[in-house]
């Protein structure tokens, strides 16, 4: 009998009202990993009404008080990776070894919002008159709905219900239906805190049902989504219409540029550890690999050469670099991005394949001179694929670059300070890294510009959207 997720409402572990479930499944075997309760509107209104409750109770409490729940989560989650992690590979694909940096990034995610909430100052104007004070009040906006997605289950939620209970809000977080138990243990691990019921509520279910059933709700104020473009504007638009706070943080296409100057080594072993970590299955993983006509030579040997030699495997054995894709629909994806590039005339330098007829494994792939009008060159692979691209100048790198509607990430390789300055300067992106993959970490911004969305969901910036200023003008004459 396969295990059953269920949802967290007001404290509690529980079924959906319809008791119907939906099956999740091991993308290394294809066979089914288990079952998720799926919520219905009955279950939407308890959560609603839970986290009404649960932020009335939460507010309340200081925000060191509030700190210490999160580091204890912390540290249980630390105690559990054991357990957890394991459990993230099966559904999800990863490496042990990444499922293992995701069980300790999100404990770490725990930890920076716990500080950060407790520096959530307002501030005092200087006066008109002796006798009047002016003050800027901080307070938490209310009781949030937040949507994370299948490609780091755990990480992304983590960022969601870490912001949202530092600020003093409550959170009913939709996770991902393919990939529910992990992150249950994750809500587990803030259960077992003794966390008031209902400050946090994991519902599963139909992706649609739940976010036109809770955006609108009166008694949700803010709302957090991660996924991509198409959904995102869906529920931007939504939320504009109920005139709901949102961030949302989507899809992207991340340029990286390779000057002459670069240290190609260096770029050639971080480019093909980050391209393919998680199977490309990533936001910020780089995608259009522009590189200076000068070097393109040796600096394809080098990749082709490092991408050809991971270890495709099963996440659960040790030395996978790369498990598989999260989902048959990925597979799908990369073979009909892979065909269509070809039919552009462009050239496999390697990989293009799917590996074997069990599991979603795919071959990292690196593909090169893919013409503009290709799909590739204009859609989110969202998995193994990368793009080589021959450049002679920094203006026409600039220029490719910035194309997209997409501004994510854009990384740089070049051993010139002055380069890496402009290239900071130009790219229209919410971040941008030089040198190394250096984003993502719990104190830095992370979140994009154009279609990749608004708001940011690490730093201090992360709080800001959960909190509403308050101004209160006080007179102190009789
Ligand atoms: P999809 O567009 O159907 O779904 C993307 C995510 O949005 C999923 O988590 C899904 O549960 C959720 N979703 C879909 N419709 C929704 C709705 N109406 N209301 C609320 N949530 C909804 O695509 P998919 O096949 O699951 O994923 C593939 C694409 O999603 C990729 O191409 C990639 O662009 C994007 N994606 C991005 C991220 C990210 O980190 N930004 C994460 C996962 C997926």
């Amino acid at each position: 009998m396969a295990n059953t997720v269920q949802l967290y409402i007001d404290g509690a572990w529980r079924d959906g009202a319809s008791g119907e479930t939906l099956d999740f499944w091991d993308p290394a075997t294809g066979q089914t990993a288990g079952r998720v309760a799926v919520a219905e509107r009955g279950d939407l209104e308890d959560a609603c009404r839970a986290a009404d409750k649960g932020f009335r109770q939460w507010r309340a409490k200081s925000a060191v008080e509030r700190s210490a729940f999160l580091r204890k989560a912390a540290a249980l989650l630390r105690e559990r990776s054991a357990e957890i992690a394991p459990l993230l590979t099966r559904e999800q694909g990863k490496p042990i070894t990444q499922a293992r940096q995701e069980v300790e990034s999100s404990a770490e995610i725990f930890e920076w919002f716990a500080e950060e909430g407790r520096r959530t100052y307002g501030r005092i104007i200087p006066s008109r008159a002796q006798d009047v004070r002016l003050s800027v009040i901080r307070e938490p906006v209310g009781p949030v709905a937040s949507f994370s997605p299948w490609n780091f289950p755990l990480a992304q939620a983590a960022r969601k219900i870490g912001a949202a209970l530092a600020s003093g809000c409550s959170v009913i977080l939709k996770g991902p239906e393919e990939t529910p138990e992990a992150l249950a243990r994750l809500v587990g691990a803030l259960h077992d805190t003794g966390i008031p019921d209902g400050v946090v509520n994991l519902v599963y279910g139909v992706p649609g049902d739940i976010s036109s059933y809770l955006i609108p709700h009166p008694l949700i104020r803010k709302i957090s989504f991660t996924g991509s473009t198409a959904v995102g504007k869906q529920l931007a638009a939504l939320a504009g219409a109920h005139m709901k706070r949102a961030t949302m943080e989507l899809g992207g296409h991340s340029p990286t540029l390779v000057f002459e100057d670069a240290n190609l080594e260096r770029a050639a072993d971080l480019l093909t550890a980050f391209k393919f970590r998680n199977a490309g299955q990533v936001c910020t993983s780089p995608t259009r690999i522009l590189v200076q006509d000068t070097v393109y030579g040796e600096f394809k040997s080098k990749i082709v050469d490092r991408a050809a030699r991971l270890n495709v495997g099963n996440g659960s054995d040790e030395s996978t670099h790369m498990g598989p894709l999260a989902n048959p629909r990925r597979v799908q994806a990369m073979e009909a991005f892979v065909q269509d590039a070809i039919a552009h005339n462009a050239s496999l330098a390697t990989g293009g394949r799917r590996i074997g007829n069990q599991g979603n494994f795919f071959e990292p792939t690196i593909i090169e001179d893919v013409p503009q009008t290709a799909r590739i060159m204009n859609e989110e692979p969202f998995g193994p694929v990368m793009i080589l691209q021959r450049f002679t100048d920094f203006e026409s790198m600039v220029k490719e670059a910035n194309r997209l509607p997409y501004g994510l990430a854009a990384y740089a390789y070049t051993r010139s300070a002055r380069t890496a300055a402009m290239v900071s300067e130009a790219m229209e992106s919410g971040m941008v890294s030089i040198n190394h993959h250096g984003l993502g970490l719990p104190e830095t911004p992370f979140g994009g510009v154009k279609d990749s969305g608004y708001g940011s969901e690490g730093g201090s910036e992360a709080m800001e959207p959960y909190l509403v200023s308050k101004f209160v003008t006080h007179s102190l004459a009789d």
